[in-house]
């Protein structure tokens, strides 16, 4: 089959023939249709520091994607082949205390698909039962490729209660942006986004931003009196890994406010604790899904009007890889797409 290889130390992805992956009795085989580029595939192509101390090639990256089963194994009794699926990426020991009490995603054996095992770009995933995801017939497929982000946006939409109170969304990336939309379906008063870039800032706005901000040439403060905000934001969503902008936010929140960390910055960042103390702040780390609760939030979401696709800005096929990887790394975009179909 065909698949998107990091084939040897260094920068670089290269499109291959490779055997199909190998089947256990727990596993499903899936037939890939689409796949959404994430910023840990480009930190595999540009091999940063944390990819040559993380990645061990030959490996078949990618961890978004939708497709449809192909074979399952013999313990597999809830999935036939046809069914459309995605994947959770994050693949949990199974063992440890919190994998035995059903809190997988706080598992710290965690092996990443597209990381730490073969993943996704290719024509062909092998995954174990416990991390597919059935979806309901119908789904537009280019959604259902980017689960796994949008599944990283809900979580950390959600993990304040945001009915009535005002968020603020740092970052607007592709995760940024759909959980600027989550905050909004899910009762939020003001949803205001900050990112420096100008085409995510028009995104923001298609997706249910109310308010989108410049950090370059805004204080936050500013946009808060403009709008009519008096005591700060309730909920902080931070999607950036930036280190002046998480300060900023956190300068910013109500008392007893909640900030979700997603992003992950390069280097340590220094912050005045004493703010977190005195306003009483909760600051929480957000990594990857709760499985499978956010999957179940997902599904039930989108078919009660929420509306992820405007995050969804360019497609290709696999075989112009190197231009979807182009467009996903000019930050000129939203997702991006590529399709094992054609
Ligand atoms: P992205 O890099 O596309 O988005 C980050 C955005 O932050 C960019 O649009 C950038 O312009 C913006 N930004 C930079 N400086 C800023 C500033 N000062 N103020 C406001 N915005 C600023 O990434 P993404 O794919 O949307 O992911 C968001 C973040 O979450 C990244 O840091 C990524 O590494 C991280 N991530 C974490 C997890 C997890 O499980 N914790 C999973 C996926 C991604
Ligand atoms: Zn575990």
């Amino acid at each position: 089959m065909q698949a998107l290889v990091k084939t040897a130390p260094g920068p670089g992805l290269e499109l291959r023939d490779v055997p199909e992956p190998a089947m256990g009795i727990d596993d499903v085989r899936i037939a890939v249709r689409k796949t959404g580029i994430c910023g840990t595939d480009l930190h595999i192509l540009g091999w940063d520091p944390w990819a040559a101390k993380t990645i061990k090639p030959p490996l078949v990256v990618g961890h978004e994607f939708v497709g449809e089963v192909l074979e399952v194994g013999s313990n597999v009794r809830d999935l036939t082949a046809g069914d459309v699926v995605s994947g959770e990426g994050h693949v949990v020991c199974g063992h440890c205390r919190h994998c035995r009490a059903g809190r997988w995603h706080l598992c710290a054996n965690t092996v990443g698909l597209g990381v730490n095992r073969d993943g996704a770009f290719a024509e062909q995933v092998v995954l174990p039962v416990t991390n597919v995801w059935h979806h309901w017939p119908g789904i537009d497929e280019d959604v259902a490729a980017i689960f796994d982000p949008f599944g990283n946006a809900v979580h950390t939409a959600l993990s304040f209660p945001v009915l009535g109170e005002d968020v603020l969304v740092v970052g607007a990336g592709p995760i940024g942006l759909m959980a600027a939309a989550v905050a909004r379906h899910a009762g939020a008063r003001f949803v205001v986004v900050s990112e420096p870039n100008a085409f995510r800032r028009d995104l923001a706005l298609r997706m249910g931003a109310t308010h989108v901000v410049d950090p370059k040439a805004q204080q936050l403060g500013d946009v808060q009196r403009d709008i009519g905000m008096v005591e700060g934001f309730d909920v902080v969503l931070e999607m950036s890994g930036n280190a002046a902008a998480l300060r900023d936010a956190l300068g910013n929140m109500a008392h007893g406010g909640g900030m979700a960390i997603l992003g992950i910055p390069t280097d340590e960042i220094p912050i005045d604790v004493s703010k977190v103390v005195f306003n009483q702040l909760t600051l929480r780390g957000i990594y990857g899904r709760e499985m499978y609760e956010t999957w179940y939030q997902m599904s039930v979401m989108l078919q009660s009007g929420l509306d992820i696709s405007p995050a969804i800005t360019h497609r290709y096929s696999y075989r112009d890889h190197e231009a979807a990887f182009a467009a996903a790394r000019s930050g000129d975009s939203g997702k991006v797409i590529m399709d094992w179909t054609k």
